[in-house]
């Protein structure tokens, strides 16, 4: 799509500082980072997200998010890593062109959790899983 700014990276017409390719899916630098050495994984293929995406596209955007992670661990000192997709605007996706951020954490890097963990109502949560099965 021409004018998808992830499309336009995948052609090489817009700069990016990329960090690994595979057949279907490269990695590269996010130039607003939310903790040092933050990368992107994305497929070549356009798909809006992950919930539109190929099987095959998000097996290779999955493994080449693992292996950019087990780097972030071995290059960059890191001890941890937060792997986040999101889709849609309603679930926080501002660029809608896949891609899965890859978040080196390290202890009180300062990057939290969207949420409070607040123990939910089990018969809300058999309800929504029932919900969720039924739709599956
Ligand atoms: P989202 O908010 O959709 O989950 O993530 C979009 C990400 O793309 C953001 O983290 C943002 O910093 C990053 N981003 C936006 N524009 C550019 C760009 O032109 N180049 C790169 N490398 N990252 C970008
Ligand atoms: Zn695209």
């Amino acid at each position: 799509m021409s004018d998808c700014l992830f499309c336009r990276i995948v052609a090489g017409d817009i700069p990016a500082t990329r960090i690994a390719e595979t057949e279907r899916a490269i990695a590269f630098m996010d130039i607003f980072p939310a903790t040092p050495g933050h990368a992107l994984v994305i497929p070549r293929a356009h798909a809006d997200d992950a919930l539109c995406a190929t099987d095959e596209d998000l097996a290779a955007c999955m493994q080449l998010a693992s292996r950019v992670g087990r780097a972030a661990l071995d290059g960059l000192g890191a001890t941890g890593v937060t792997f986040q997709t999101v889709a849609r605007p309603d679930g926080g996706q501002t660029v809608f062109h896949l891609h899965i951020h890859v978040i080196p954490r390290v202890a009180g890097d300062g990057f939290s959790a969207p949420w409070e963990p607040v123990a939910g109502d089990p018969a809300a949560i058999e309800d929504h899983a029932a919900r969720l099965r039924g739709a599956l």
